[in-house]
């Protein structure tokens, strides 16, 4: 008769392993081997796209480290790009629409399936925030325009200019060029900030906050602030966000995707590589589409991967702080 394996395990909370109990078949079976598969859980974790993500990992990890919830941390991790006037295409400084308003989009996501998010948002710097009191303070999970603005006011928010003098200027200069003809997204002119946490009790939350493609039509809505396409989280599994051109995110309901990839047992890699596969499978052109996809499961394992090379996120946990460039399928 041949020998039969049979695996159980149980994952033992913070830092915790797997016990894999190994009980041979019919001919041996008083025989139980004990044995440590020394399979830790990574948390707390944060990670959060492009080179900004490391300030606002530093914000999250004081919450996260000091034993925070993973919904505070991703709030106020992107805070900070939010108020980076040097970053320009988050928040405050962020790139303007053709007509040279500042619109911006954002989402939040916690444990429980609760969300909120708010679209081309207008003189408020943190979206994010007002997205989370949607949430909190709402039935609705989204409110746009002047509803949003006029909700912030309500809340206490203030209002406030958000285009500065560099980014008019490039606005200016963009105006006058042949580029003004079909807006275009490329490297220079995007650059969402998605963050994605996982706490020291194992909870996942989400966040995602963005001014958008620069020069873009008025009244522009990308996928940043829509939950299944910019940002999903499911706690029985992990979290997944996204950044590119966000019209292409949304087709394939993006985040959603990775997330139930990873549902059906893709590791974070893998998952979103096959979800940027998938973008590239719907698209007839794909020049110039980049699109990246980063994501966490429930071991704070964490994978990113994008249609061309360039994309690139900040990860920090007990044992790491690092910027790490993610997979991709073409060279630009
Ligand atoms: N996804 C964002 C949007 O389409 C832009 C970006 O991440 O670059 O608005």
């Amino acid at each position: 008769m041949s020998r039969r394996k049979f695996l159980k395990t149980s994952a033992l909370g913070v830092g915790g392993i797997l016990l894999a109990k190994c009980v041979s078949g019919a001919e041996d079976k008083n025989i139980v081997e004990e044995k440590v598969v020394a399979k830790t859980t990574n948390k707390p974790i944060v990670i959060s796209t492009w080179n900004h993500g490391l300030a606002a990992n530093n914000t999250a990890w004081e919450i996260l480290s000091t034993g925070g919830n993973a919904l505070d941390a991703v709030e106020a991790g992107v805070r900070v790009t939010e108020s980076d006037a040097k970053n320009r295409s988050v928040g405050l400084g962020g790139n303007p629409d053709r007509e040279g308003k500042v619109t911006l989009d954002a989402c939040i996501m916690n444990h429980e399936n609760e969300c909120g998010a708010v679209a081309f948002l207008q003189d408020i710097e943190h979206p994010i925030s007002v997205a989370r009191k949607v949430m909190e303070d709402t039935p609705h999970v989204m409110l746009v325009g002047k509803g949003a603005y006029d909700f912030a006011i309500e809340k206490g928010f203030e209002h406030k200019d958000l285009l500065t003098p560099e980014a008019k200027a490039d606005w200016i200069k963009w105006k006058e060029s042949e580029a003004q003809k079909k807006p275009e997204i490329n490297s220079e002119n995007h650059d969402t900030i998605g963050m994605l946490a996982m706490d020291a009790d194992g909870n996942i939350s989400g966040s995602c906050t963005t001014s958008g493609w620069a020069y873009k039509l008025h009244g522009r809505v990308g996928d940043s602030p829509i939950i299944g396409a910019g940002l999903f989280v499911d706690n029985e599994v992990g979290g997944a966000c996204a950044t590119g051109m966000g019209e292409a995110v949304i087709r394939i309901a993006g985040s959603a995707t990775v997330v139930e990839l990873m549902r059906q047992g893709r590791s974070p890699k893998e998952a979103c590589k096959e979800a940027v596969e998938r973008i590239i499978k719907k698209h007839k052109d794909i020049k110039g589409l980049q699109v990246g996809f980063l994501a966490i499961n429930k071991n704070g394992e964490v994978g990113g991967h994008s249609v061309y090379a360039g994309f690139n996120y900040a990860q920090k946990d007990n044992a790491t702080e690092e910027m790490k460039d993610a997979a991709y399928e073409m060279e630009w």
